[in-house]
């Protein structure tokens, strides 16, 4: 597979990019920027520091899970590559994505990529992301690219009314869970098994 449309292209024929403003995002953010080895391949790749940029059909589940709107405020956790944050900030513009990354190195890497792929409305920030990043909220979407023991509770508590937030949670393996703000509180629905790197810090794994 050579090139990024042809990776869209067979995400859309497998169903898992269905709206049009995603496959848009995905049309328009060439992988390749992010990624040096095999970009438009089906599978996570190495990134350096022991971490991977998530496979694209997880990268497409999760957008399209996360309804996200124009002028939505987004947080993401774990910038890695920083190819997620840039397929949020093609959709949440004109509004600003903040994505937290506790690799300095990767931060740094991953702020170059979104310079260099024309993505202005995304702020890397370097730092523990499993506290959030309570000055910049609430937030309207936050997603987790990291397996999470638990929901942090801090991540819970930024989250805007009417907010959503994406999360796999487990140890090895994790299952994708889906918190909604209800006017009754929380609620959580459970979109299937995933494998994502530890999430670290404060309220991550304990290593
Ligand atoms: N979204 C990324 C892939 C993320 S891989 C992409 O599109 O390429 C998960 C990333 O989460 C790794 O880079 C890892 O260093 C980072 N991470 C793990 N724990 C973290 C924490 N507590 N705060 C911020 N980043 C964290």
């Amino acid at each position: 597979m050579a090139s990024n449309d042809e990776m869209v292209d067979r995400l859309v024929r497998k169903g898992l990019l269905r709206t049009e403003s995603v496959i848009d995002a995905f049309m328009s953010v060439d992988r390749g920027r992010f990624c040096t080895s095999n970009p438009y391949i089906d599978s996570p790749q190495p990134i350096g520091s022991g971490q991977t940029i998530s496979a694209p059909h997880m990268v497409a589940i999760m957008t399209e899970a996360l309804e996200l709107e124009p002028g939505m405020s987004v947080l993401e956790i774990g910038a890695g590559s920083g190819y997620q944050a840039a397929i949020l900030g093609k959709l949440a513009h004109p509004a600003t994505v903040h994505t937290v990354e506790v690799v300095p190195e990767l931060a740094k890497m991953a702020e170059n990529a979104l310079e260099s792929a024309g993505i202005g409305n995304v702020t890397v920030h370097t730092g523990d992301g499993s506290i959030g990043l309570g000055e910049e909220g609430p937030f309207d979407r936050i997603l987790v690219a990291c397996g999470a023991p638990k929901v942090p509770p801090p991540l819970q508590e930024q989250l805007a009314e009417g907010g959503m937030m994406l999360i796999p949670v487990g140890r090895r393996y994790q299952d994708l869970i889906r918190v909604r703000v209800t006017g009754k509180g929380f609620s959580k629905e459970n979109l299937g098994g995933c494998i994502f790197v530890p999430l670290v810090g404060e309220f991550g794994v304990e290593i």
